[in-house]
């Protein structure tokens, strides 16, 4: 029996990317060996690569003037990546600050730049996005560095900020893959895979090409976007097993009916949970409604004491991984992609059950 994990990552997978990956385990397709084993210069392996590429591309409608890479280092590594590849010769960097991933976003660019926060929802306690209006953009910024999804603080853009002729650069760790992305918007997107799109190891990142040779000469060559791409991301050696099961997830995605379907069902998911929690008295969740995270639903209950109750009961039930973060506390449910609709009723169901033997 598999538990139901609304862990915030790494995460829940959907259930036929792993029976393929099992399936596949001892010999890919013939070739007498797992993918763990295989040379990444071989053919069987390059050829997993170009179709993960290719699939990602068809996902998001990746226009051919944008690059895309599968590195290391998660996307606390991109913090540092970001400036050092976007400086070039300027100084400044703008930043948004909403919550606690962009805190860190913004702590690693001050070793590189100086940081311009052009708005910051801290004084609402990170439970909003500030609206575009209110951003000072600074003259001459090398770049505005947003976090499109708060997977702490359960805050989510459903807009895209527009910043004219100074690159977009966005961690969308949390939801890429959750929805359609207008990829023409950004300069840059990166994403650690473990959260809605596979295992951790893999760093995706999508460039548009023209922002490559501003790199500084500090930057090192595995972390070198230009680099990369020049090398099909195999100046070093990549994480070879995290890219094949990314590319299986890739292929559920369109067997699914790609992004415009997922995203119907994850606006569906959210909604079950928000509703539910909005009509209590006895659960809160406190972000504003247009900017709340589809992907991750932090809750309280009214009476911090029944915390542990509560997750026990819920482990009872085979609900895992519902302790919120250790800086916020309360709970937090991520309801990515591969958590199934019934996962989401299951957990509403137990809410309500346990209101009911505690209210
Ligand atoms: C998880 C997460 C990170 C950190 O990713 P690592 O893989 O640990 O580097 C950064 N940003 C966001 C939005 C995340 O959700």
């Amino acid at each position: 029996m598999r538990t139901l994990n609304f862990s915030a990552g790494p995460a829940v997978l959907p259930e036929p990317v792993l029976r393929r990956a099992a399936a596949e385990m001892l010999d890919w397709r013939g070739s007498g060996m797992s993918v763990m084993e295989m040379s990444h210069r071989g053919k069987e392996f390059i050829s997993i690569a170009a179709q993960a590429e290719s699939d990602l591309r068809k996902l998001l409608y990746i226009p051919d003037d944008y690059a895309v890479l599968f590195l290391q280092g998660g996307a606390i590594a991109e913090n540092a990546i970001v400036p050092m590849n976007l400086l070039g010769s300027m100084r400044v960097a703008d930043y948004v600050d909403t919550g606690e991933w962009s805190k860190k976003s913004i702590n690693e660019a001050k070793r590189y730049c100086e940081v311009h926060v052009v708005a910051s929802a801290a004084d609402r306690g990170y439970s909003y996005v500030p609206p575009q209006e209110s951003w000072q953009l600074s003259p001459g910024a090398a770049y505005v560095h947003v976090c499109t999804n708060e997977t702490i603080g359960g805050v989510e853009y459903h807009w895209t900020p527009s910043t004219g002729d100074v690159p977009l650069v966005a961690d969308m760790s949390s939801h890429l893959l959750s929805k359609p992305v207008d990829v023409r918007k950004y300069g840059v997107i990166y994403a650690g895979a473990q959260k809605n799109a596979g295992p951790a190891g893999l760093t995706m990142v999508i460039v548009r090409k023209a922002l490559f040779g501003r790199a500084l000469p500090i930057t090192p060559s595995a972390f070198d976007w230009q680099l990369q791409a020049e090398n099909d991301s195999m100046l070093n050696t990549p994480p070879t097993y995290s890219i094949y099961i990314a590319g299986l997830v890739f292929q559920w995605l369109l067997e699914q009916g790609g992004l415009a379907e997922i995203e119907r069902r994850n606006i569906m998911k959210a909604a079950l949970l928000y509703d539910y929690i909005d009509a209590s008295d006895f659960y809160v969740n406190p972000v504003e409604r247009a900017d709340r995270s589809r992907m991750n639903v932090p809750f309280k209950l009214h009476d911090d004491k029944l915390d542990a109750a509560f997750l026990k009961g819920a482990e009872a039930r085979g609900m895992v991984q519902l302790k919120g973060h250790r800086s916020v506390g309360g709970m937090r449910a991520s309801i990515y992609n591969a958590m199934p609709v019934e996962g989401v009723h299951a957990l509403v169901d137990y809410m309500r059950d346990f209101e009911r033997s505690n209210g």
